[in-house]
């Protein structure tokens, strides 16, 4: 069989895999299709989900993707909103009563409906609602990045343990199968040894009022919002911490969006085993979302790797380029699952409050490392 037939093949296995094709493929022999209907289980317990902020992240994603949930189900909105959050309400079987705003928030604790909240507030807002929704005895799970400084994520931390309620960073992308088998892939032997990682993130921010440009809400610029894709990618790739970083940084003169916060940061970071990793962020270039992990007998590639849908994965090896077939999971249905297990069967989450402080400890490094010129040991 020719190298390009071994790709479609390994294509039409990979379909055969997810169940969308009824065949034999040793015999082609063709099976009645309602044999292999399963009919689902009625759900069992559902975990309830309370949804802090409803901006375009809750609306558009995180609200669609509790249809797709089995433990998890959405019975609380927190808004400063009361239409915006009645009308989602409505739509999302959400009881009128279960509404909140951001004065009333801590009653959450007299709701026994409510076990986990999530936090879709502006950066700089993440810390207080989490350590308040902890104090109210419920689980959080905060976007990312987690909060605006380390110590603020210390807090975030320290205020979980004192609950004794699991806290959890949304990283998504930890939680899909493209990243998963690129990490698998990554860290194995397989197309030898990695070398470096290059990644890119950024988009061209429209919006010159968006909050994500004023310091206090967002905590830095186009690193703290985009840029910590780069960097999840290449600690997520390697598996590893840091050991140096160096950064440069820089605003457009005179342009009106970045007066507080910097439009691109390009960095690079040292990992103990040698793997070096170039990672661009970017708030004034289209949109870009790609890793590629150079091993030194071949090279992954995802583009894009950290997109809502769509994701798309090519190996390199020999002179032949192979594009992977997984199968698509939706992001947040599948963190908000896995922070709903852990509560149920009392296990860790695979990105605790601790990974979003690694971020954050990381991102201070450099911006110091940009604002001085040197390299920044960690
Ligand atoms: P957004 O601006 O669309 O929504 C923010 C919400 O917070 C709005 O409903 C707004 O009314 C509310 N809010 C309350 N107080 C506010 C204040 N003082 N200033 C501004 N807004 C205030 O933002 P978003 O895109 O939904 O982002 C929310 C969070 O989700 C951020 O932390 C962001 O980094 C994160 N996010 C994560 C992903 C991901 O893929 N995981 C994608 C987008 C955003």
């Amino acid at each position: 069989m020719s190298k390009g037939n071994e790709i479609t093949r390994r294509g039409f296995m990979t379909r055969v895999g997810q169940g969308l094709v009824a065949a034999n493929v040793t015999g082609m022999l063709l099976k009645d299709a309602s044999a292999q209907l399963v009919v689902p289980e009625p759900p069992g317990k559902k975990l309830g989900w309370a949804i802090v902020g409803l901006g375009s992240l809750s609306i558009h994603q995180i609200l669609p993707a509790f249809a797709q949930c089995e433990k998890s189900k959405v019975v609380a909105l927190v808004s400063g909103h009361p239409d915006k959050a009645a009308k989602l309400a409505l739509r999302y079987g959400v009881n009128q009563k279960n509404i909140y705003n951001y004065q009333n928030y801590d009653s959450l604790k007299d709701n026994p409906e409510v076990d986990i909240i999530y936090i879709v507030l502006p950066n700089g807002m993440h810390c207080e609602y989490t350590v308040r929704g902890l104090q109210a005895g419920k689980h959080v799970l905060s976007e990312k990045p987690m909060a605006n400084t380390p110590a603020e994520c210390q807090q975030m931390i320290d205020a979980g343990r004192k609950a004794n309620r699991k806290l959890m960073v949304a990283y998504r992308c930890r939680y899909e199968p493209y990243n998963q088998e690129a990490i698998r892939v990554a860290r194995s032997n397989e197309l030898g040894k990695t070398k470096v990682i290059l990644a890119d993130a950024g988009f061209n921010m429209s919006d010159p009022n968006q909050w994500r440009l004023k310091k206090d809400l967002a905590g830095g610029g186009s690193l703290m919002d985009i840029g910590i894709y780069a960097l999840q990618a290449a600690r997520y790739l390697t598996g590893e911490e840091p050991a140096e970083v160096n950064a440069m940084m820089y605003s457009t003169p005179g342009d009106p969006r970045f007066k507080e916060v910097e439009e691109a940061i390009n960095f690079q970071l040292r990992f103990p085993s040698g793997i070096l990793a170039n990672c661009t962020s970017s708030y004034g270039y289209a949109w870009q979302s790609h890793y590629r992990v150079v091993k030194s007998e071949g090279w992954l590639e995802m583009d894009p790797a950290t997109a809502y849908s769509g994701l798309r994965m090519r190996v390199h090896q020999g002179n032949m380029i192979e594009e992977k077939d997984l199968p698509v999971v939706d992001h947040f249905a599948a963190e908000m699952e896995h922070m709903s297990g852990c509560v149920m069967e009392n296990k860790e989450p695979l990105t605790p409050g601790e990974e979003g402080l690694r971020d954050l400890t990381i991102m201070k490094a450099l911006y110091e490392a940009a604002k001085t010129g040197r390299t920044v040991k960690l």
